[in-house]
């Protein structure tokens, strides 16, 4: 049986395509988000690589802030729930997962069946965001991919002492006139998403195994500074980004799987 999850995110669209509950099929990331062809690209994409049609999907659930926007989903689940369940099949021993993503930043305490005890979010401000990122990177005209090897080379780590997105950006392009160096800078908006990640992370309690996932786990400058900011040994998720899609998909084995007994004990 194929089952599908499909995470909508703010500013990225993932779909997972799993067999039997076990295998992937198929999966892909759509750099695009909620109200953008995102979604459908994602799905097409998914589809396309494990070789199999809508009709070949059992059951669908759609998760990710977007999530209500996909007609297309037999259920709907929070992205909390599903995150839990992706990272809980792939790293059984994870009780805290830190989620950094587009526009917003999460904390979940997990027990060791892989429920969800705690959890907190940031979607107010872009702080501690990709989106704090890409508005640097975009001062720094680079993109976010290019930020962590950046940073590699900072000497000394320049400090954004703005919480604000905007205030901050202001921040950097002094710096970068006064002279300091790219690679410091850079270092330092790293720094500057960690304190704010971490002071979030302070708010459920740090349990390890701690576990990061979402896009902004891809940026290696911002995994360093966070383990400095919370002393912890952090391990990043296999697939980061499509952990939440996972989940998704792993509750619609669960409900196609009942869909499937009550079929059959008709
Ligand atoms: P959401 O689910 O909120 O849409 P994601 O978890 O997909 O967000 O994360 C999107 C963020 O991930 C982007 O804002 C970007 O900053 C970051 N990101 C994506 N790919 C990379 C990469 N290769 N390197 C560094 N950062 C990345």
């Amino acid at each position: 049986m194929y089952t599908m999850g499909i995470d909508i995110g703010s500013s990225s669209s993932k779909v997972v395509i799993l067999e039997d509950g076990k295998k992937i099929a198929g999966e892909a990331v759509i750099p695009v988000g909620t109200g953008t062809s995102g979604p459908t690209r994602a799905l097409d994409e998914a589809l396309k690589r494990a070789g199999l049609t809508l009709d070949d999907i059992a059951w669908t659930v759609a998760t990710g802030y977007g999530r209500m926007t996909f007609g297309a989903a037999n259920e709907q689940i929070s992205e909390i729930s599903c995150q839990a369940k992706g990272v809980h099949h792939l790293l059984p021993a994870a009780r805290t997962i830190i989620d950094i993503g587009g526009q917003d930043a999460k904390a979940i305490q997990l027990d060791d069946q892989g429920f969800v005890t705690k959890f907190v979010m940031n979607e107010k401000c872009a702080a501690g965001t990709g989106r704090f990122l890409e508005v640097m990177a975009r001062v720094l005209e680079c993109e976010v991919s290019q930020l962590a090897q950046i940073a590699e080379e900072a000497a000394q780590v320049v400090t954004i002492s703005s919480t604000c997105t905007v205030f901050a950006e202001s921040e950097v392009i002094s710096q970068l006139a006064a002279g300091r160096s790219r690679a410091d800078v850079v270092a330092g908006i790293h720094q500057s998403v960690a304190r704010r990640v971490a002071g979030l992370v302070g708010r459920v309690g740090l349990v390890p195994q701690v576990v990061l996932t979402g896009g902004v786990a891809k940026n290696a400058g911002v995994v360093k500074a966070l383990e400095q900011e919370l002393k912890t040994p952090i391990t990043i998720a296999p697939m980061p980004q499509i952990t939440a899609a996972l989940g998704a998909a792993l509750y619609a084995y669960q409900s196609g799987s009942k869909g499937c007994e009550s079929f059959n004990s008709r």
